[in-house]
């Protein structure tokens, strides 16, 4: 049976910036993917934004990922020619009330290492953005967007210069502790057997359902999927805004934003639509929602210039209502298999983090 020192499932953003942190320590490594490019699930499906980490809870492994994340990405895009932009970001509040909020998005994200926010006047946040409406705004400096695909082309492509790979269509379809490794069992065209000392579970939204064909894995340490999908909608002609527009969040989420790709182009979205099954479709019928979110702060938005663009699907751990979940990255010491790392829940900040968490799972793999 051949032998590959490390596997990681999954070629998302999160396993493939994994894979490249272990080759540039040294190891050998393999990425299995089961789909026939990389980057097609969630990793394709977001905003493409760089957060700079303004909400999460204090200490949390995601607001410390993000905002060490940010910093390397932003590094990382500007040496290895990954396209992005640092076009910051507005947050608007609607009505005197929400203006009161601001003071506590300010400490919240200075908690977290975030201290360049600038609360503007509404006449100030006119000034940066005429088409907007508001009682007052923050602006996020720090926040960008960033060519997601050509991103994990040059994780790839560094991966390849270390001489790791990842192989298409081969899903991981079960493992077994054996000494002091694992056996896996790969499908695909070609099913094979394979050896590895380190297995990495960064399977997205599967993430649970591979961890579940790993034998002797507890299943008290098995999160359930929760499905939460994002619809987008793209807004036809030019963009009246060229920051990102987010208003102030509502409990459970960042609420109905705007945000711009590389091209300029404005979307809003992503909504939260909680779903039993994965699928991916656009509903029109949803544009009335989005029309009224938006005019909240934009009221020239019209429906008419509001096409179904596109879904991702939160990979969530926790059911709707229960509140904050953080990243779960579980190793031996949590679950018991030596050589196996978890990682449950990635969803947003995920692509911002991707670096750091890649470089804590690396930290964890080296022990
Ligand atoms: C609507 C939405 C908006 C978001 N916006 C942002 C944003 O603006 N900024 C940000 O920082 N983050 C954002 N995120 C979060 C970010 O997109 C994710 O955290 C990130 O893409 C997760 O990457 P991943 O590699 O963990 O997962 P994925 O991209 O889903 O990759 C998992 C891979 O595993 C593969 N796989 C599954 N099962 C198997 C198997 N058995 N064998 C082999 N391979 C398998 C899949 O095919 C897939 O390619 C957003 C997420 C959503 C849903």
């Amino acid at each position: 049976m051949d032998e590959v020192e490390c596997v990681v499932v999954g070629a998302g953003v999160v396993g493939l910036a994994v894979a490249r942190a272990l080759a540039n320590a040294g190891r050998e490594v393999l990425v299995i993917e089961a789909e026939d490019a990389i980057g097609t699930q969630t990793s394709s499906r977001n905003s493409e934004v760089i957060h700079a980490g303004i909400y999460y809870p204090a200490g949390s492994l995601m607001a410390r990922s993000c905002v060490a994340g940010k910093l390397a990405l932003y590094d990382y895009c500007a040496e290895r020619g990954v396209p992005f932009q640092r076009c910051g970001k507005l947050i608007v509040a609607a009505d005197a009330a929400e203006r009161d909020r601001l003071g506590a998005i300010i400490a919240r994200a200075a908690a977290n290492g975030v201290d360049d926010l600038v609360e503007l006047t509404a006449a100030e946040a006119l000034a940066l953005e005429p088409n907007l409406a508001c009682a007052g705004a923050l602006l996020s400096p720090s926040t960008g967007i960033i060519d997601s695909h050509a991103y994990m082309l040059a994780l790839e492509g560094d991966l390849e210069a270390s001489g790791g790979m990842v192989v298409l269509s081969s899903p991981l379809v079960g493992a077994a502790p054996d000494g002091d490794g694992l056996v896996l069992s790969i499908g695909g065209t070609e099913p094979m057997q394979l050896r590895t000392r380190l297995l990495i579970n960064s399977a997205g939204l599967s993430a649970p359902a591979v961890a579940r064909t790993i034998a002797g894995l507890d299943a008290a340490h098995i999160p359930t999927e929760y499905y939460a999908k994002g619809s987008y909608f793209t807004l036809s002609g030019r963009s009246p805004f060229s920051r990102l527009i987010y208003p102030v969040p509502v409990p459970g989420g960042l609420g109905t934003h705007l945000t711009l790709d590389l091209g300029g182009q404005a979307r809003f979205g992503p909504d939260v639509e909680w779903i039993d099954a994965v699928n991916y479709d656009v509903d029109a019928a949803r544009i009335p929602l989005f029309v009224d979110a938006v005019r909240r702060y934009w009221p020239d938005v019209s429906a008419d210039r509001l096409q179904p663009g596109y879904a991702g699907i939160r990979p969530k751990i926790v059911p709707k209502g229960a509140g904050a979940q953080d990243f779960v990255v579980q190793d031996g010491s949590v679950h018991g298999i030596a050589g196996l790392i978890n990682l449950f829940g990635i969803e947003s900040p995920g692509l911002t983090a991707s670096l750091a968490l890649a470089d804590h799972v690396a930290g964890l793999a080296a022990r």
